[in-house]
């Protein structure tokens, strides 16, 4: 039907910014008002869709206290905190819009970059628009290069899924990109990855990425490191297999030393002295075999999580227009789905044609 409509009036077009939350009381105000001010232009054609990912602080609160005031705005609670990844997801089983566009809540993704997004993408029919760090200067050192280090490497490994370095979560995807992502079944959500699996026209457009305007950054190094073996697993598996040629190489040079040390033998006489070369042998082979079964137990670990199949998210709540979608009976991946009974019973096809 939205498909339909779309087709008729190219005018009626709905965008749902998706703004996953943790802990962050001291941002989201401004995040609305900022979003407000500066998007003001569009006013009816956008809706803020928080996810709050289990925060400890009152965001879930001041949330639902803005969203009474707008009735653009929604809240997908999740039980606990899943992670940056798991919320999209949510967000990306759930929402209704033509397009969608991943923000952060800390208004590092600059809200007038939306104004293009959008223009890039209904004039000149581009279906996935992500934004592109152009000046990382304000990060430091270690973080360009090992930014940069992930980059390379992912981009080496995966062979035909190849991510945009600089490019964030920040994002406008098409409902066909959505609907795409959907059917995808895995529990590994590498975003960055999934968001470009899926192909179709895809353009990116620089800006400068401010700092937070308030709250800490949810990243360490051990997190990130982690993030980024999600990323390299779930796209290549040369790390699994490139062992085998290795070992195979390590083989050859053996028999070629074993055959050296066979004729030395045959032509000096026994030779006993060696404790450093066999130290030097057994020590490197042993920390090959020890790196390649951990490899084996990255993938495999992984590999469990998937089997289990256990659901990526669960909503514990859900408020606003969206409250009613649900109602409707769309499916959620997710069990434990408890719908508020405020939400109103229109659906989002009056909502909009209110308008
Ligand atoms: N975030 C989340 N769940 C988490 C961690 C972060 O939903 O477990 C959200 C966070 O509230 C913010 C966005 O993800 O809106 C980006 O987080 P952050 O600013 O800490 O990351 P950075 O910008 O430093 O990469
Ligand atoms: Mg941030």
């Amino acid at each position: 039907k939205r498909k339909e409509k779309m087709g008729n009036s190219k005018e009626d077009y709905l965008v749902s910014l998706v703004v996953p939350c943790f802990n962050e009381h001291e941002t989201v105000e401004t995040f609305v008002k900022t979003v407000d001010e500066k998007l003001s232009s569009i006013r009816d054609h956008i809706e803020i869709v928080f996810v709050d990912d289990g925060s400890k602080d009152d965001t879930a609160k001041i949330i639902d206290s803005l969203r009474q005031k707008d009735d653009r705005i929604s809240l997908i609670r999740l039980s606990r905190n899943f992670g940056k990844e798991a919320a999209m997801s949510a967000a990306l089983d759930l929402v209704q819009g033509d397009a969608m566009i991943m923000m952060d809540v800390d208004l590092q993704d600059p809200p007038e970059l939306v104004l293009d997004f959008i223009k890039c993408w209904r004039e000149e029919g581009v279906d996935n628009v992500y934004g592109v760090r152009v000046d990382r200067s304000k990060d430091t050192e270690a973080k360009r290069v090992t930014s940069g280090g992930f980059y390379y490497v992912f981009n080496k490994l995966s062979s035909r899924v190849k991510i945009p370095s600089n490019a964030g979560d920040f994002r406008l995807i098409d409902r066909k990109i959505i609907d795409t992502l959907r059917q995808l079944p895995e529990r590994n959500r590498f975003m960055k990855g999934l968001f470009a699996w899926p192909g179709f026209v895809s353009k990116g457009i620089g800006y400068q990425r401010p700092e937070r305007v308030a709250g800490t950054t949810k990243w360490n190094y051990w997190k990130l490191w982690n993030f980024a073996l999600d990323g390299i697993s779930g796209f290549s598996s040369l790390p699994l297999r490139m062992w085998s040629y290795l070992g195979g190489v390590i083989g050859l040079l053996a028999i070629i030393y074993m055959i050296f040390i066979f004729l030395k033998t045959l032509i000096t006489g026994v030779d006993v002295p060696g404790y450093a070369s066999i130290m030097t042998a057994v020590l490197f082979l042993g920390s090959v075999q020890l790196i390649s079964i951990g490899v084996l137990g990255e993938y495999l670990g992984r590999l469990g999580q998937e089997v289990k199949g256990r659901p990526v998210y669960v909503v514990s709540e859900i408020k606003g227009r969206l409250s009613s979608v649900v109602k409707k009976g769309i499916s959620v991946t997710a069990v434990g789905v408890t719908c508020n009974e405020d939400g109103d019973d229109k659906t989002l096809d009056t909502l909009k044609s209110d308008k």
